[in-house]
């Protein structure tokens, strides 16, 4: 059992970066602690606590500029959910907030918390893989901030390439083009509420009225360690005509470009079959609408 526990609440990042530069220790950090609370071992061995949600840029900053908003890592999903811009712009981020967990859970957790947690079940990573967000990481070295894509930080599941002392400070989506968009966030669990995802995909992708796809980005949870893009899909149905045929074509590309395991919350064949049709479902979804 530890004597002490040491905990800082630095209100700006100024404050934050200076705690972190100017000492030798080794800092855990805290934002909603949805996850970090319920992992005893960490928490249990945790001596210096920083929290991340006093300062104020993390907590409470949604940035919109001219290409892209920035939000901070500790805004609150609920916050998110929200947010009339990111609503009207980032409908497919707020639909995966708003299955995640419970409105308490939303109220509490993060969107850089779920990054850093790194779970091939986080319901944000494969929309934020799919929007082609980058991640800001500090302490800034001559005032810059480090520039990452959320798949480049998760190593595993559970696992992270962050530095010791580096957290990610800020989430940034270029902001798509509306015209001609669909999108998709679907995630299959044991139930429909307070349910670690079995698979998630993310579809994101333009459409002319001729039916062709401009383009698609088609990104999965929970059928790999880490959140993955699926290339192969996604060229075979880029600059293509939506069809029936393509749809199948598709369905078997995606069954082939993934290779999930077995776990406690599912089987192989289960999320190999259900993706493909998960991704079946979204495009005849497309195309009946289309054509109406
Ligand atoms: C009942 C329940 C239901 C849940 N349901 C879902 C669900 O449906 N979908 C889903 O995706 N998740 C779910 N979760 C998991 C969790 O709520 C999310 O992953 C959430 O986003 C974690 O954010 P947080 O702010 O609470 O992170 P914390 O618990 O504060 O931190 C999580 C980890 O990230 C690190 N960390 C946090 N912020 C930063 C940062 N800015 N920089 C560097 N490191 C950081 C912490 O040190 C810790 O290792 C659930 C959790 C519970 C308890």
């Amino acid at each position: 059992m530890k004597d002490e526990i040491i905990v800082r609440r630095p209100q700006n990042l100024t404050e934050l970066d200076q705690i972190l530069l100017e000492n030798g220790n080794s800092w855990t950090f805290v934002a909603g602690g949805t996850d970090l609370l319920v992992q005893k071992q960490v928490w249990q061995r945790a001596t210096h606590v920083i929290d991340l949600t006093s300062v104020t840029e993390l907590h409470q900053q949604v940035e919109v500029l001219p290409d892209k908003v920035r939000i901070g890592a500790a805004v609150p999903y609920t916050k998110i959910i929200k947010h009339p811009f990111i609503k009207e712009n980032f409908p497919i981020l707020c639909e995966a907030c708003r299955q995640i967990g419970s409105i308490q859970i939303q109220n509490r957790g993060t969107i850089g918390g779920n990054i850093a947690n790194a779970s091939p079940a986080g319901d944000t990573l494969p929309v934020l893989s799919a929007l082609d967000a980058e991640v800001l990481l500090g302490p800034r070295q001559n005032g810059t901030f480090t520039h990452f894509k959320p798949s480049e930080i998760m190593a595993g599941p559970g696992q992270t390439r962050l530095k010791q002392n580096q957290y990610i400070a800020f989430v940034e989506l270029p902001l798509p083009a509306k015209e001609g968009q669909f999108w998709a966030f679907r995630k299959i669990g044991q139930r429909q509420a307070m349910a670690i995802s079995k698979l998630s995909l993310a579809v994101l992708g333009w459409m002319d009225d001729l039916l062709t796809i401009k383009e698609i980005r088609i990104a999965t949870g929970s059928v790999a360690p880490v959140i993955q893009r699926h290339a192969k899909t996604e060229a075979l149905l880029n600059g293509q005509t939506l069809t029936e045929a393509l749809i199948e074509k598709a369905a078997e590309a995606l069954k082939n470009e993934i290779s999930p395991i077995s776990d406690i919350r599912s089987n192989a064949t289960y999320r190999r079959e259900t993706t493909a049709n998960v991704l079946k479902d979204v495009l005849y979804e497309l195309l009946m609408e289309k054509k109406k």
